[in-house]
């Protein structure tokens, strides 16, 4: 039997719809959640990506500011533009869009953000926090894959969770999160010799790697869980993940399609952040 397919369209739907209430309820308290958006550059992925962005903010009733700035833009703008964003009291979360222009040290915009702002949860702060296992904003990303498994009840605890991919947005913070809830978790990344030995091992296999289709049936375990958070353009223009998506199907139990899987739930799992940092005033 095909696998079950765990849709991140609707489950993202479900959760914005909450959050749209929640910012009614703060309303109540004077407290409208704000988020600002920075933009450098003219990389069109980004431009979709703070427009979905922008948009859900407005369909939620979040408030929303971008600040676009040309390629040219300084290291020390961007800078002076997040101090100001810390200090004012109506923006609850501040997002740095990646990648900034080549001439800025993107980590050092990225921990320059007050923690407390931080919605994409990249300062070092809530990472340490992650690794410690106290509480801080999650990143989007992990936090939407753990949702995603957590609604559709896939069992974790004591289950051999295999991740592939090993960045600091994606790879790393999920693996933890995924150690929280028990499971027993192995990272791969492209050094890692042995891939497919492993990823056969894996009762929940993750792609975030960036490689269309790099994960084929053959190196899925019958039964498993598969995770795609590749976003990968096809030369035909079309969108495709890291999962070689069809064959796989007729062997996972569960399965994540590209688009409308991982992708939505990151953008819902902004909005909640900006909750959160908004609420805790
Ligand atoms: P990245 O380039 O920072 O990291 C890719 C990782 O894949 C690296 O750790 C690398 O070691 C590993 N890798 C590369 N080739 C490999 C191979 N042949 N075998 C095993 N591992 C290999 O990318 P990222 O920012 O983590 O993003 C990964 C993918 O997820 C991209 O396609 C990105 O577009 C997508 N993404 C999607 C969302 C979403 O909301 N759906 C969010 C973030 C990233």
């Amino acid at each position: 039997m095909p696998a079950y397919i765990l849709d991140g369209k609707s489950l993202a739907a479900q959760v914005r719809a909450g959050v749209k209430e929640k910012v009614s309820r703060l309303a109540q308290r004077g407290i409208r959640p704000g988020l600002s958006v920075i933009l450098a550059g003219d990389d069109p992925a980004s431009k979709v990506y703070v427009r979905n962005k922008v948009r859900a903010c407005e369909e939620t009733g979040v408030a929303s500011r971008l600040f676009a700035y040309p390629s040219s833009v300084s290291e020390a703008e961007l800078l002076s533009r997040v101090g100001a964003l810390n200090a004012d009291p109506a923006v609850h979360g501040i997002l740095v869009q990646l990648p900034l222009p080549r001439q800025v040290d993107a980590q050092r915009v990225l921990d320059a953000v007050s923690p407390a702002k931080d919605v994409d949860g990249f300062h070092d702060v809530n990472m340490g926090a992650l690794v410690a296992g106290k509480p801080g904003l999650l990143p989007c990303t992990p936090a939407g894959v753990m949702r995603l498994l957590e609604h559709a009840d896939v069992p974790l605890a004591g289950r051999r969770a295999v991740v592939i991919g090993r960045s600091n947005i994606v790879g790393k913070p999920l693996a933890l999160l995924l150690l929280r809830k028990d499971a027993t978790v192995t990272i791969c990344h492209s050094k890692s010799g042995n891939l497919s030995e492993i990823t056969r091992e894996a009762d929940i296999l993750v792609a975030a790697i960036g490689r269309a289709k790099l994960v084929t049936a053959a190196m899925v375990k019958p039964g498993a869980c598969v995770i795609d958070v590749g976003v990968n353009r096809l030369p035909d223009g079309t969108l495709a993940g890291d999962v070689d998506y069809e064959p796989v199907r007729q062997i996972a139990r569960w399965i994540t399609p590209v688009p409308g899987g991982v992708g939505p739930m990151t953008i819902a799992m902004l909005l909640e952040n900006c909750l959160r940092a908004a609420a805790r005033e």
